[in-house]
C-alpha cells in the first residue's frame, strides 16, 4: 500500500487550526520521514510557514498554499534575532493566518519555543506546541545505540554546550558525577572546554564517546571515539555541525547490525 493509501486509512482527529492562530511545530531530526502526521496535516492548512534552517525546506512541497519566511541562519548572514522572529509570527497571527512555527526536532528542547509561546501569550494570540523528534533521540536511533539499557543507565542527560553567554557554564563535573549519559547539543565550537570539564569531573578518559553529525540527513556521519581522542578525532574526521556529542556506556551498545548509518575510521 502507497503511503496516501495508508493516511487515507487513518482517520486522524486533529483540533482545528483556525485563523489567527499559531502552531509552534517539531520537524524532527531531519530526514521527511520524522514529520508527525499532525505537523503534515499542519503543512496542507497553514497560511503562512516560519521556519528554520534545520527544517528540510522539502517539508514545504506539501505547503504551496502558504507563504513562507526563512529564519534560519543563511551562507554568510547570521539567523534572524529571536525578537525579529517572535514579532514576525505575532504580525503574521494578527493579519488572521494559520501561522505554523517550524522548528528543527522538537520546539522545546533547546528550541526556544518557551519564549515564542511567551511573547504569544503577552499579544493574547492561540498556540498550541506540537512535538516533535528531537534530534538526540532521532541520532542516537539512527547510530543504533539505545537511550537507555537496563543495567547500564537509568537516566540520561540532554545538556547544551552553549550557554546564554560566557559566564552562564552548566555544572559539567555535577553531570559526571550521575554517572549518567549526557548528549550535548550546539556543543562542537566549545568540545575542547566540555571534555576538560567532564575528565576534571572524574569521567575515564577510556569513556566512549560518540559524534553524531546531520543525524538522518544526507550528510550524516557517526565517529565513536573516546573522551581522551575524541577532541583529536573530530578534527581529523572534519566533523561539522549540526553534531551531537554523546558521552556513556550507551556508546559501546551500539548495536552494530542494526545501524545502517555511515562511520567514520581514521587511519
Ligand atoms: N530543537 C532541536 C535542537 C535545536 S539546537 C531538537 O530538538 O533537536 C541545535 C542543535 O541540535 C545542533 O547544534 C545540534 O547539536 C543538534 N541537532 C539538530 N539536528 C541535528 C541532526 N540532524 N544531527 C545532529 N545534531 C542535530
Amino acid at each position: 500500500m502507497s503511503l496516501s493509501e495508508t493516511l487515507a486509512r487513518l482517520d486522524v482527529r486533529l483540533p482545528a487550526f483556525d485563523p489567527g492562530h499559531v502552531w509552534l511545530a517539531g520537524a524532527g531530526p531531519g530526514h521527511l520521514a520524522g514529520l508527525t502526521l499532525e505537523v503534515v496535516a499542519a503543512l496542507g492548512l497553514a497560511d503562512a510557514i516560519v521556519y528554520d534552517a534545520l527544517v528540510d525546506a522539502a517539508a514545504l512541497q506539501a505547503a504551496p498554499q502558504a507563504e513562507t519566511h526563512f529564519v534560519g541562519k543563511r551562507a554568510g548572514q547570521p539567523s534572524a534575532t529571536q525578537t525579529f522572529i517572535n514579532e514576525l509570527i505575532v504580525r503574521l497571527a494578527r493579519e488572521n493566518k494559520r501561522v505554523l512555527r517550524l522548528k528543527g526536532g522538537d520546539p522545546n528542547v533547546f528550541g526556544r519555543g518557551g519564549e515564542e509561546a511567551a511573547s504569544l501569550t503577552a499579544a493574547g494570540i492561540p498556540f498550541r506546541f506540537l512535538p516533535g523528534v528531537t534530534s538526540a533521540f532521532g541520532a542516537l536511533a539512527a547510530a543504533g545505540m539505545p537511550a537507555t539499557l537496563r543495567g547500564v543507565n537509568k537516566a540520561i542527560i540532554l545538556a547544551t554546550g552553549h550557554g546564554i553567554d560566557d559566564t552562564d557554564h552548566l555544572d559539567w563535573a555535577a553531570l559526571a558525577r550521575t554517572g549518567q549519559p549526557i548528549v550535548v547539543y550546539m556543543g562542537m565550537s566549545n568540545l575542547p572546554v566540555i571534555v576538560a570539564a567532564l575528565r576534571d569531573g572524574g569521567l575515564a578518559d577510556t569513556l566512549p564517546v560518540a559524534v553524531i553529525q546531520g543525524a538522518t540527513t544526507t550528510k550524516e556521519r557517526l565517529l565513536v571515539s573516546d573522551l581522551a581522542r575524541v577532541e583529536a578525532e573530530v578534527r581529523a574526521a572534519g566533523i561539522t555541525p549540526p553534531a551531537l556529542i554523546v558521552v556513556g556506556e550507551i556508546v559501546a551498545h551500539r548495536f552494530a547490525l542494526g545501524s545502517l548509518m555511515r562511520e567514520v575510521i581514521l587511519p
